[in-house]
């Protein structure tokens, strides 16, 4: 981890009158689960182009179900790690306005941040395909594949689900964010699945900053990147908040 980078990334957000996070599922991947780019555990058994797609589901629902159970099954016994840990404390401090993520694995919530914005949806309910039905994932049997509705119908996830259009309040919230926020912290996301990785291009055509936290560099970091925190996420926001703690202290 490059210090000076830190420093810079905190002295950015500890200036910045309202600052925004996206986040991706790298954010996630120190919790135990793996995101999509690196192919690790689940996603070398399954395509993540196939199987997360919404054709698939509606030709061959048993088949997604049996991917759906496995990562809901780590994804429910996963814990906030100190990324999003670090994210809620940042809000708490006031210098955050709004988490964007684009994970379904409410570990931003689950680690007290307020305000989020699912803009994939959530895996914490479902919905009846047939009448309509909601449950929550408490009230599922996961053992059941495909789970169903007390109508029969076949439950689905309220994920997006690629092919699926972004839920309109989560889009509009979003992007009316970016037009407004002048700092844009963009952390474990690869910035390649649209209109997400629009959002930090978005802000800085209306003179917003942005500081990226990723492993390694994305299609952001030679574009709209101002600074480039290369490291695992649970590693540098928690360095970057401290310092952000310090100068808005001192
Ligand atoms: P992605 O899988 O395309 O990319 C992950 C990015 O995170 C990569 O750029 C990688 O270099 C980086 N990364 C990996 N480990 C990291 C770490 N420890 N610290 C910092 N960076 C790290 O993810 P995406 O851009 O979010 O797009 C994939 C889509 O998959 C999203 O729409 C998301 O909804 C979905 N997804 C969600 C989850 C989840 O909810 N946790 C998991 C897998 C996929």
């Amino acid at each position: 981890m490059e210090d000076n980078a830190v420093k810079r990334a905190a002295e950015i957000i500890a200036g910045g009158k309202l600052v925004i996070a996206l986040t991706g599922a790298g954010i996630s991947v120190e919790s135990g689960i793996p995101a999509f780019r690196g192919a690790q555990g689940l996603w070398e058994k399954y395509d993540p182009m196939e199987v997360a797609h919404i054709e698939s589901f509606r030709r061959n629902p048993q088949k997604v179900w049996q991917m759906l159970s496995e990562l809901y099954q780590i994804v429910l016994n996963a814990k906030p790690n100190p990324a999003h840990v670090a994210l809620a404390r940042l809000e708490q401090m006031g210098k955050l306005t709004a988490i964007i993520t684009q994970n379904v694995d409410a570990l931003h919530q689950k680690a007290g941040s307020k305000r989020v914005i699912e803009f994939h949806g959530s895996g914490e309910s479902l919905t009846c395909l047939k009448c309509g039905k909601d449950y929550s994932i408490d009230d599922v049997d996961l053992k059941q594949i495909p789970p169903t509705c007390s109508c029969g119908g076949i439950l689905k996830p309220d994920i997006v689900f690629f092919g699926e259009p972004i839920p309109p309040y989560a889009l509009e919230e979003s992007f009316a964010l970016a037009q407004k926020a002048d700092v844009v912290i963009v952390a474990g996301t690869s910035a390649q699945v649209y209109p997400a990785a629009q959002i930090p291009y978005t802000a800085k055509q209306r003179g917003a900053r942005i500081v990226e936290v990723n492993l390694e560099p994305t299609p952001l970091t030679g574009s709209v990147t101002d600074v480039f925190c290369q490291g695992k996420a649970g590693q540098i926001l928690p360095a970057i908040v401290e310092e952000v703690e310090r100068l808005i202290q001192t």
